[in-house]
């Protein structure tokens, strides 16, 4: 990877220059201008935490290397908090081009267990991350209602939800894709 990094012309059979193309579509930013100053990767916060380095992404995307930026487990440590995005000098949108390879990677059913089980709970219950009887009783506690303004309270807009990952087949590729095993 260091090697790549080097050659701005970089091409072998493991780099295809449509990557970049579906990247910038996707994503509608401009890779391409990155000049791999590394603001966005010292602006993460997952960066001191992990591996993850939003500057080699981009990279990646620039140099075609569609395989090494859809396998990377990496690929799913940013919580598209958009920091990288607010300070780019080059207004690259860096969050939205590792968006774009996250779409780009469920098309090849690259995606995170974890993922995928939060598609499917958001199907269910409209939370990701839906509450609980501990949570309910602190809410109590509190003095607020058991749920939140929420799916939670008002069920009947999770058919709404669930139309629109419907169009997109979500939760039946989630579905599909957990049934077949590890990814
Ligand atoms: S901040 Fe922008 S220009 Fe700098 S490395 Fe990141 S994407 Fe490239
Ligand atoms: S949006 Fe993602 S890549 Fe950008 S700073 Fe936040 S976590 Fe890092």
């Amino acid at each position: 990877m260091e090697e790549k990094f080097q050659d701005r012309y970089f091409h072998t059979t493991d780099s295809n220059p449509e990557f970049l193309k579906d990247v910038e579509k996707l994503s509608r930013s401009i890779p391409h201008m990155c000049f791999q100053c590394g603001t966005c990767t010292g602006s993460c916060p997952s960066a001191p935490r992990s591996s993850y380095r939003i500057r080699k992404f981009v990279r990646r995307a620039v140099l075609g290397l569609e395989k090494e930026s859809l396998t990377d487990p990496d690929l799913w440590l940013c919580t598209t908090c958009y920091s990288c995005t607010d300070r780019c000098p080059r207004d690259i949108a860096p969050t939205d081009v590792i968006m774009a390879m996250r779409n780009l990677a469920f098309k090849w059913d690259i995606v995170p267990r974890n993922f995928l089980k939060t598609i499917q709970l958001i199907y269910n219950t409209g939370h990701g991350v839906p509450n609980n009887d501990v949570n309910r009783a602190a809410r109590v506690k509190l003095g607020l209602e058991a749920e939140p303004e929420t799916t939670h309270k008002y069920p009947e807009y999770l058919p709404g939800i669930r139309k629109i990952m419907d169009h997109y087949h979500m939760k039946e590729n989630a579905d599909r894709i957990l049934s077949e095993g590890e990814h």
